[in-house]
C-alpha cells in the first residue's frame, strides 16, 4: 500500500487556521464533490516505489519502469504501460491514480503564444496553470515559462488580486501541483517544444502549502523525475517568514520572489494583509538571508497600481529598503481584473519609478503583462467559474479597500526602513 500522507488531506482545519488578518473574500469556490482518496503518482518518492513493487516480490527495475512512463509522459495511464504485467498495472490503478487533473479547459492568447487552463481537480475545484511561449531573441534562446498553482483559492486576500478573491478552499497535494506540470510537458512535446521554467505564480501561496510545494520542486528538479534544473524553478511568496527560513536551510539553488508591492509598512498592511503577521522587515529580512545562503538574486515583485503604490514616495522607500542587496525588482503593471477599486499605474508613472530604483543601483525590470485577454492574472478564469457576486458585496468590499487605502495614504512619512537588518549598507547592488 502507498504510504500515508504526512499531512492528512485535504486539511481544513490548517486552511482556517492561516486566514490572514484582513482578508476580505468576496466569491465561493464551486462545490466540492466526493474525493478519490488514492494518492497521485507523482506523489510517490522513489523510494515509496521500490517498496511498492517489494512488497509485491517484484525486482526494482519495475519501479524503473514505471518511474520511466510516468515522467517521460510516454504513456497517459497504467494501462498504456505495457512493459509491465497487466495484474501489477491493475493493482497500480488501485492504488493510485495515473493523473490528479481530472480536465482540463483551455484559452489562447498573443496570437497563441500565451496558453490557460482551468484544471478541475477530484473533488470538482478548479485551479490554473498559465504556459507563456517566449520566441528566440538575438542569442537569447527560446524559452517556455509555466506559472502553476499551490492551492485552490488563497488566504491571505491582497486586494488586487482575483485568487484573494476566493478565499482559501484548499491546499494542493504534491501530485496536483506536478500533474500541471506533467499535462504541460505533454503538450508541448506535441510542439516539439520543451518546457525550460516553471513559477509558483498561480493560484494560492505556496509557502503556506510548504510541504507540498518543496515535495513538488524536489520531484520537479530530480534529474529522475521530472529533471528541470533548481535554478529554472521560482517560487513567489508574499512574505511567509517560516517558510522562506526553510528553503533557506534546504540550500537549493530555487529562485525566490518576494510580493513586496509597498515599501511602506502600512501601506503594505493593506496591500499583502499578511504584512499584519509577517511584517515588511522580517520578511526582507529572510529573503536577504536566503541570497545570502544561496548566492541567487531575490525578485521584488511589486504590482503597480496607480496612485496607491506608485507615488515618488513610494519609489524612495522602495529603493531605500532594497539598495545594497542582492536583489532584482520586477515592476508590474496591475491587471485590472479583481473586484479591486484601483487601476494600473500608467507607463510613465511606472518608468519614472523605475528611474528612481535605478539611480541607487538596483536591477529594474518592467513586466509587460502577457495574456490579459484572456485573463492571465491568476485566479480570474477560477473566478468566473465561481460566479458573479452579488453587487451589494462588490461595494462592501470596494469601501472597505478603499477605506484602508486611504488611511495608508494618509500615513506618514515611511517608516520601518531603518529596523531591516542590512538595510542601505551604504551602496548600489
Ligand atoms: N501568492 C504568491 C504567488 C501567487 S501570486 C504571491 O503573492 O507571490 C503571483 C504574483 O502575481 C504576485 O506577485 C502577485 O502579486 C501577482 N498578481 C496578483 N494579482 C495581480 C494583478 N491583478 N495584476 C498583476 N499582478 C498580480
Ligand atoms: Fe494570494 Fe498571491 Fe493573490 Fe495575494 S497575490 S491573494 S498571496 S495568490
Amino acid at each position: 500500500m502507498p504510504s500515508p500522507d504526512p499531512v492528512p488531506f485535504p486539511d481544513p482545519a490548517h486552511a482556517s487556521a492561516d486566514r490572514a488578518d484582513g482578508a476580505l473574500p468576496l466569491l465561493d469556490l464551486p462545490a466540492s464533490g466526493p474525493q478519490d482518496t488514492r494518492p497521485g503518482i507523482a506523489d510517490a518518492s522513489p523510494q515509496e516505489l521500490l517498496s511498492w513493487f517489494a512488497d509485491r516480490g517484484e525486482a526494482a527495475f519495475r519501479a524503473r519502469q514505471l518511474a520511466d512512463h510516468v515522467w517521460s509522459g510516454r504513456a497517459q495511464s497504467f494501462a498504456d504501460i505495457h512493459t509491465l504485467p497487466g495484474a501489477l498495472r491493475d493493482a497500480l490503478e488501485q492504488d493510485y491514480r495515473f493523473y490528479t487533473l481530472t480536465g482540463t479547459e483551455r484559452r489562447q492568447a498573443d496570437r497563441g503564444l500565451t496558453d490557460k487552463a482551468l484544471h478541475t481537480l477530484d473533488d470538482g475545484r478548479v485551479v490554473e496553470s498559465v504556459l507563456m511561449r517566449y520566441p528566440a531573441r538575438g542569442s537569447r534562446r527560446e524559452r517556455t515559462t509555466l506559472c502553476i498553482s499551490s492551492q485552490a483559492g488563497c488566504a491571505v486576500g491582497c486586494p488586487f488580486c482575483a485568487t484573494g478573491e476566493l478565499g482559501l478552499w484548499r491546499d494542493l497535494r504534491t501530485s496536483e501541483i506536478i500533474d500541471q506540470a506533467r499535462y504541460w510537458r505533454n503538450e508541448l512535446a506535441t510542439e516539439g517544444r520543451r518546457l525550460t521554467n516553471i513559477v509558483f505564480m498561480g493560484m494560492g501561496e505556496p509557502l503556506l502549502n510548504a510541504d507540498a510545494v518543496l515535495a513538488a520542486c524536489a520531484a520537479l528538479s530530480d534529474g529522475n523525475r521530472f529533471g528541470l534544473g533548481q535554478r529554472h524553478i521560482t517560487v513567489s511568496t508574499s512574505g511567509v517568514v517560516p517558510g522562506i527560513e526553510r528553503m533557506a536551510g534546504l540550500r537549493r539553488q530555487y529562485k525566490l520572489a518576494v510580493s513586496l508591492h509597498a515599501a511602506r509598512p502600512e501601506l503594505r498592511d493593506v496591500l499583502v494583509p499578511l504584512n499584519r503577521k509577517y511584517p515588511l522587515a522580517e520578511v526582507v529580512a529572510a529573503a536577504t538571508a536566503y541570497a545570502d545562503a544561496t548566492g541567487r538574486r531575490v525578485t521584488y515583485e511589486m504590482v503597480m497600481i496607480d496612485r496607491i503604490n506608485d507615488t515618488p514616495a513610494d519609489a524612495e522607500a522602495t529603493a531605500e529598503l532594497l539598495r545594497g542587496r542582492l536583489a532584482h525588482v520586477n515592476l508590474i503593471p496591475m491587471n485590472p481584473v479583481a473586484h479591486t477599486p484601483w487601476q494600473p499605474s500608467s507607463p510613465e508613472r511606472v518608468e519614472d519609478f523605475a528611474t528612481v530604483l535605478r539611480a541607487v543601483g538596483l536591477h529594474t525590470t518592467v513586466r509587460r503583462n502577457r495574456g490579459l485577454d484572456i485573463g492571465a492574472a491568476c485566479g480570474q478564469l477560477a473566478a468566473e467559474k465561481a460566479g458573479e457576486p452579488a453587487p451589494v458585496a462588490v461595494q462592501r468590499r470596494r469601501d472597505v479597500i478603499e477605506r484602508r487605502s486611504a488611511a495608508a495614504l494618509l500615513g506618514g512619512p515611511p517608516t520601518g526602513v531603518a529596523d531591516v537588518p542590512g538595510a542601505n549598507p551604504g551602496g548600489p547592488a
